[in-house]
């Protein structure tokens, strides 16, 4: 640090003085890192319609509370006293390593909101999935890949603040911590940046599908069972390892990533797993499937749940199933939620192990999306 002058730019990359950021860090008064976030939480809750100008029509009323998961048929079913259970990083319990998940109950009014869609819009888009049953049409499986896409995309616009919000989270910390704390921030940077990059290419072709109604440019698998799964999950993500964590792309920094999309739906009192991808040669998501379609039924769905788990944040459980784990169920989801919290946006790697069961309710059919007629 000595070759550091005072009224040179920081060493961390502010942009500000070193004499006015860096220097004498390690006696400043620590502050509260986890407020911090909190704010950068609240402050990015930016409410915009993200259907504005994407050539799906004008705007209509007041942007409005969405839920990724699907609204009242869905959530309340495995709700309990109007509550469900979700993994969530616990401030007071974070620790340098990036502390632990801890699982806890959130009103299903609270649970998977985005505000990303002005009334019209949320009405005019996802009519076919909010007031329609699901059926596995190829129409639904798109407006829900698109909606979970837009609030993914959504969250990384919020994250893409984090550094300036973190920058300050090394005050009373040795010179050593604050290399390491700023490291860590620059590295969560760029991998935010990137993940963003990704999404923004299949974002565009998404809303291209949305506006054209050419609901075929997504491949979509989907998994009936014959009673309510116990968990509701709609998520994206670029999938590195298939169902057994074996490779399935590398994320190689010059190549843009394959997306999947995985949303449950529950009409009839049957749940629906709807798996999509776009379709392309090669696409992970294809693969995924295959192995989806040749694994016997009765293990496919511990090993979706396992999958799920581990990759999507939005994801939420009955509160009765999930109290009556088996340890090793429990033990099982716990580290599976931790895994997929990692700064860079990689993860771990743990398989689907086949040999633990979650007494979900029996597969019944597997069929391909079929064409809206
Ligand atoms: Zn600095
Ligand atoms: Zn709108």
């Amino acid at each position: 640090m000595k070759s550091v002058g005072r009224n040179d730019p920081c060493w961390c990359g502010s942009g500000v003085k070193y004499k006015k950021c860096h220097l004498n860090r390690s006696v400043q008064e620590t502050a509260n890192p986890w407020a911090a976030v909190e704010a950068n939480r609240a402050a990015f809750q930016v409410k915009k319609c993200y259907a504005e100008d994407a050539g799906l029509g004008p705007c209509e009323g007041k942007i409005i509370k969405a839920h990724t998961v699907s609204r009242g048929p869905n959530l309340t079913k495995i709700a309990r006293s109007g509550k469900v259970v979700r993994y969530r990083a616990d401030p007071a319990e974070l620790t340098k390593n990036g502390g632990r998940l801890t699982a806890s109950e959130i009103g299903i009014g609270d649970a998977s909101v985005f505000y990303g869609f002005c009334a019209g819009h949320d009405r005019e888009l996802f009519s076919c999935i909010e007031n329609e049953p699901f059926i596995g049409r190829e129409d639904q499986c798109l407006a829900v890949a698109y909606r979970t896409l837009s609030r993914e995309y959504y969250g990384k616009d919020a994250a893409g603040h984090l550094r300036e919000t973190l920058r300050e989270a090394d005050k009373g910390k040795s010179i050593i911590e604050q290399l390491q704390l700023q490291h860590l921030l620059a590295l969560m940077e760029q991998g935010n940046e990137l993940a963003k990059k990704d999404l923004q290419h299949t974002y565009d072709r998404l809303t291209q599908a949305m506006v054209e109604r050419r609901s075929d440019v997504l491949h979509s698998l989907v998994i009936e069972f014959g009673g309510v799964l116990p968990f509701m999950v709609a998520a994206a993500w670029s999938p590195f390892t298939d169902l057994f964590g074996k490779r399935l792309q590398d994320g190689y920094t010059d190549e843009l990533l394959e997306q999947i999309f995985l949303a449950s739906f529950v009409a009839d009192g049957q749940s629906f797993i709807c798996m999509s991808w776009i379709g392309k040669p090669n696409a992970p998501g294809q693969k995924l499937a295959n192995q989806a379609r040749e694994m016997p039924h009765e293990r496919l769905g511990s090993i979706i749940l396992q999958f799920v788990a581990m990759h999507a944040e939005n994801i939420f459980y009955d509160p009765v199933w999930f109290e009556a784990l088996g340890p090793a169920q429990l033990k099982r989801l716990d580290s599976l939620a931790a895994a997929g919290v990692d700064a860079m946006g990689s993860v771990p790697d743990p398989a689907g192990d086949p040999t633990l069961s979650f007494d979900l309710p029996a597969i019944t059919r597997i069929f391909d999306a079929e064409k809206e007629t």
